[in-house]
This record gives C-alpha cells, structure tokens and sequence, in this order.
C-alpha cells in the first residue's frame, strides 16, 4: 500500500504530480512518500501494541537525514551499521537512547562514537569484538550494553546476497556456541548482557525461516536464563520482504509478522525490538527517469533512459525487478510491446529490464521505477562521473529537495592534483 496512484492521467505522489517534481528537480531523482514512511512504521508499530517494544528502522536502506527525522519524529528508533549511519541519525534528532548498532566489524573509533554519544546497545557479533568493546568502553569509563547475535543456522530462502542466518554466513555466533560466548561476556569488564540478536536475512517472503529462528531464540533465552544471565530483550532483525510485482504472492503482513512474534516469544516477557528496513521505505520511493532514446535492435527495441546502475543497482546486483511505469497513464486496453529496458553505462550489466511489456514510448517520456525507495538512493555511486542521483520528500500538497544534485563543478572539485605533478 502506498500513496503513487494514477489520478486524472497522471502518476501523483500523494498531492502532488510526478511530473511536477520532474520539472522542478530533473531527471534521475529519487522521490519519497512521507505519508507511506509513517503508514509502514505505524504497521509495525502496531503489530506489537501491548509488548514492551521498539521499531528500529534498518537506515541502510535509506539513510537521508529528512527521513530519519520524519520517522524518528515518530517514535521510531534507528538500526545502524556504520560511525556515519550513527552520527546522520544523530544529525536527524534521533536520541542515542533509541539507537542500536548493528554490523560484523565495528571498529573501536566507531564504538568510541558511538559510546560517547550515547547508545541503547550494540549487536556483538563474535568474541573478538566483544573485547574490542569491552576495552573501549572501560577506557571511557563506560558501561555498553549488549546483545549477542546468534546465527540460528536457518535458510531464509531468499536472494544469496542477502541470507544472512546460515552457518556459511559471516554473521553472528554459531547458536550452538552461544551460552560459551555468554559467559564469556558476563566475566567481560565494562560491558552489561541485556539480550540476544538474530536476523536471518533480507526479503523474506514467508514467516516460517523466522519462526524456526525465533523458536531457537526462545529455547535459547531459557538456557541463558537458567545460567543465570538477565535476558531482557531480544532484538529479532528485519527481513520482512516486500512485493516487487503486482502479480506477485503477497508477502506476510506486519500484522501477521507481529502475531507470530507473540506466539514464539511472548511467553518471555522481553522487550522486544525489530529492524525492519526494506518494509518501511521499499514501496514508499520511486526513481523518475526520461527516456533519452528509443532504438531499434535485432529483434528488440531498447528503451534508453537517464537513469542508469549507478543510480539503482538493484537489478543488476540481486536480478531485481522493479515495476516500471509511464508518469502518464496508459490509455485502457492499448497494445504492450517488449523493451529491453537500459541505462547509459558503458556496461551490459546496466540493463533494468528484458522484453519487459510497455505501452508504446518516445524520447522525452516520463517513466517511474516502484519500490525503489529501499537500497535505491542508498547505494548510488558516481560511476562513469555521472552525478549523485538527487532525493525529494513529497507530504500532502508539498515537496522539497532533501539531497540537491551535487554540480559539475563539486565533482570534480572534491579530487586533487599533488603538487607534484
Ligand atoms: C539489513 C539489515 C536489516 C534490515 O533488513 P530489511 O530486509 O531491509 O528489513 C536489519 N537488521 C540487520 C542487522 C541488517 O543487516
């Protein structure tokens, strides 16, 4: 559910005409719908109404600070994986106390930042970070809070990029080393066990790989306990996937997600957390494009647009698919013909879509990629000395740049020459 909807021939983001923002900003540009931001964190929010609990917004998935501000105003808290993630969500208002700090290698000067600033916990992911942070935080005369993240050994059956709870992963401790590790901790100085971590991976489209892994959780936290460890809280990850098709299954619903959190681990009494990300700010962004030419290939004609892999790597990197749509509606019943659908780059990689079903299109044409707001913006580059693709925040009837399109000029200004050369 989101707030692009075709209105009077025209694609709107909630008040306001795409192609409005289109003039306004120019093309690539990444456009974001407050009013869906705040509805997909209401939906969390609410599937754990009555448990002690806190929506961290997974902000690698996108990380301007307009949004964090929006969504922290809300009540969320943030899940950071980086000294820069932490300090943006910072730089948005969000208090250290609703901040966790997710990753497999934090360093000690972004466990110093963080520390320092103010934090609710750290996710330790092995042994050797655990004394890395134990060592930071007794130098600062601290104490961190922690939970330890356990890898269940579960198969998200998702995308291989983006499993993270196998045995074969890099994350988290093996659960069946787990109450080693945890003792391990408590005899730790300057640190306070207050919980386990578990996230199994990323666009997950069924809720069983999450239920095995919370039932590994609960059984865990009942073993932790009985070694006499105060487990409190169990932050359970994001992952929740989205739909990237209209003709798809539908993905669990928050509601459903929340439902089945209850049932494995409500009986605990812990304050739970979760992180989701991709949920919150997948279906809630879209990337405007002009196509700059129509040509004609053997057998296919190529869509070529403005923007390109550097501006949304997901097809290119995962084998994505994005929806792409006209900003003006298609007439009812007009004949689709196949585009092979591509960006500039001097790469074939930088194709977004194959034979891929359109309405008939010309240069000049306005098109949108949906569900381009999650690990969209995020992970732009400037491959091929193409500008950083530019983000706008859309509420009600207004619209403002939240990232201005850097200039030319601040480009290449940002390289030096050495004085001898
Ligand atoms: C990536 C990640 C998330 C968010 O995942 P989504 O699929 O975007 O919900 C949450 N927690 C951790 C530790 C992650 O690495």
């Amino acid at each position: 559910m989101d707030h692009f909807l075709y209105r009077d021939g025209q694609l709107w983001a909630e008040d306001v005409a795409l192609a409005e923002i289109a003039r306004a900003v120019g093309t690539p540009a990444y456009v974001y719908s407050a009013a869906t931001l705040l509805r997909h964190f209401d939906l969390f929010d609410q599937a754990l109404a009555g448990i002690d609990h806190l929506v961290c917004f997974a902000m690698k998935s996108l990380s301007n600070i307009a949004v964090l501000k929006l969504l922290g105003d809300a009540g969320a808290g943030m899940d950071v994986v980086s000294g820069g993630e932490y300090l943006r969500a910072r730089a948005a208002g969000v208090p250290g106390a609703r901040i966790v700090f997710s990753g497999v290698g934090k360093t000690r000067a972004e466990m110093h930042t963080a520390l320092s600033g103010g934090i609710r916990q750290f996710n330790v992911e092995s042994e050797p970070e655990m004394e890395a942070l134990s060592e930071v935080a007794v130098a600062l005369g601290v104490t961190a809070p922690i939970t330890i993240r356990v890898n269940p050994d579960v198969d998200a059956q998702t995308h291989a990029k983006i499993a993270t709870g196998k045995s074969e992963n890099k994350f988290g401790i093996p659960i069946s080393r787990a109450r080693a590790v945890f003792a391990m901790a408590a005899a730790l100085p300057g640190l306070r066990v207050v919980g386990i971590d578990v996230h199994i991976g990323s666009q997950l489209t069924t809720l069983a790989p999450f239920a095995a892994a919370y039932a590994k959780v609960a059984e865990l936290t009942a073993q932790l306990r009985a070694d006499g460890h105060a487990i409190t809280r169990l932050d359970l990850g994001g992952g929740l996937g989205i739909p990237y098709t209209r003709s798809n299954e539908a993905p669990p619903l928050p509601a459903e997600y929340g439902a089945m959190i209850r049932q494995t681990l409500g009986h605990l009494g812990c304050e739970i957390e979760i992180e989701p990300g991709r949920l919150i700010a997948g279906n809630a962004g879209l990337l405007l494009s002009e196509v700059i030419y129509v040509k004609s290939g053997e057998g296919r004609d190529f869509l070529i647009l403005d923007a390109a892999m550097n501006d949304l790597i997901r097809p290119a990197m995962y084998d994505a698919h994005h929806d792409i749509v006209p900003l003006v509606e298609p007439v009812a019943g007009v004949e689709q013909r196949p585009y092979d659908i591509v960006g500039p780059i001097c790469e074939t990689g930088d194709t977004f879509a194959r034979a891929r079903p359109m309405p008939p299109l010309a240069a000049g044409d306005l098109v949108a990629f949906r569900s381009a707001g999650a690990y969209g913006a995020v992970m732009a580059s400037e491959y091929n000395s193409r500008l950083l693709v530019p983000e706008v925040l859309v509420s009600g009837d207004q619209f403002a740049v939240i990232r201005a399109r850097p200039t030319y000029d601040e480009m290449i200004s940002r390289d030096s020459i050495p004085a001898w050369l």
